[in-house]
């Protein structure tokens, strides 16, 4: 927490505004954005997911409609792509910028063009903080008339060509969850530059009430909105946003600088265009070139109580997406094998970064 979060979570008991509206929801949604620029509007929702839900939802997929997505990314990235009946097509990385690949993405679409099966959507993810390339993404997608939906979940507080994270394409999510940059303790936003999608999102975050003086509905909704006690936390958050970038940006160039000369130990690149949020510090660990592998490193530290994880598992890897159509040529597959997300905390002291150091150094023979 940055410090200011109680006072404004008192703010909404002071009003009563216990519910999943109120003034600080309305405030934390103007807020961001004003940060986020670009004309867009902002809806606070329950969660990341429901959000990356809710964008889906109104595309009105059909059994049989594709979305493409980025194969690296976490469950909530891509689950609600099955919530709408809809059938995911999982697309490889590129290894400049690790994030989805934007030729990739280009020749599937002209053969997709061709044979009369556009996908209705695209969902890139912005990986662990790092923004994909909107300025491909953006025109391609309007090229070929398929909607951009960027899972901008891990990126609050980044950019990519001088532009905010989380305000591109058709819309993009963000994610508040306790485990993000700044979080809502649960939470996350949809954003739009267009008033009437976010107009929508709201109605049907709030169980599709048409304006009546009883409960009227013609067609079904979610409850979706986030607590106006949320929004209060996220407020006080907000304040240190880019505080918390900075801190992780800082934890992120320190083990470059004190691991980068050991053998097959490479670091997640950041392209010229991009700045990116390093929600987590992204390594890899080539063991052909050195004699250590990403598990005898993970494994060392665990040694010592101290957490570090395999990159995520690309969903066309995951049992539950068995059979699931893929385009790459396995970037993914070697960043999952080889990559390891280091502890990355806004809060890690010098310290105690210098004893991760320490023991990943000792994996190499010091
Ligand atoms: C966290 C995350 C989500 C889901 O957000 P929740 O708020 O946890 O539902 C979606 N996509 C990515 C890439 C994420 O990291």
């Amino acid at each position: 927490m940055g410090g200011t979060e109680q006072g404004y979570v008192a703010k909404a008991f002071e009003s009563n505004f216990i519910a999943p509206l109120g003034p600080l929801l309305t405030e934390f949604e103007e807020r961001f954005a004003e940060y986020l620029g670009d004309g867009v509007h902002c809806l606070g929702l329950s969660s990341g997911s429901a959000a990356l839900h809710l964008a889906l939802h109104m595309l009105d997929l059909e059994q049989g409609d594709e979305v493409w997505v980025s194969s690296m990314t976490f469950a909530g990235g891509c689950f609600p792509i099955l919530y709408e009946g809809a059938t995911p097509v999982f697309f490889d990385l590129a290894r400049e910028s690790w994030t989805v690949s934007p030729d990739l993405l280009e020749e599937a679409l002209a053969d997709a063009a061709k044979r009369g099966k556009l996908p209705k959507a695209i969902v890139p993810t912005d990986l662990y903080g790092m923004g994909c390339d909107l300025s491909r993404l953006e025109p391609l997608a309007a090229q070929y008339g398929v909607k951009l939906i960027v899972d901008a979940a891990e990126s609050a507080g980044a950019s990519v060509h001088g532009r905010k994270c989380g305000s591109g394409g058709d819309a993009s999510i963000l994610s508040f969850n306790g485990n993000k940059i700044i979080t809502t303790s649960g939470g996350g936003m949809l954003v739009s530059r267009d008033q009437a999608l976010i107009d929508r999102a709201r109605f049907l975050s709030t169980q599709a009430r048409d304006p009546a003086p009883h409960y009227e509905h013609s067609v079904y909704g979610f409850n979706y909105r986030l607590s106006n006690v949320c929004a209060g936390i996220g407020l006080g958050q907000f304040e240190v946003l880019d505080r918390r970038v900075e801190q992780r940006r800082a934890v992120f160039a320190r083990y470059v600088e004190a691991l980068s000369d050991l053998p097959g130990v490479s670091f997640m690149p950041e392209p010229n265009w991009s700045h990116g949020s390093r929600w987590l510090s992204a390594m890899r660990v080539d063991p052909a070139v050195g004699v250590v592998s990403r598990e005898d490193i993970r494994l060392a530290l665990l040694e010592y109580q101290i957490e570090s994880r395999p990159l995520w598992k690309p969903m066309h890897m995951q049992p539950l997406f068995d059979g699931t159509r893929y385009v790459g040529e396995g970037f993914d597959e070697l960043l999952f094998d080889q990559g390891l997300c280091l502890p990355s905390g806004s809060d890690m002291t010098a310290e105690e970064q210098g004893e991760v150091i320490e023991r990943v150094r000792a994996v190499f023979g010091g």
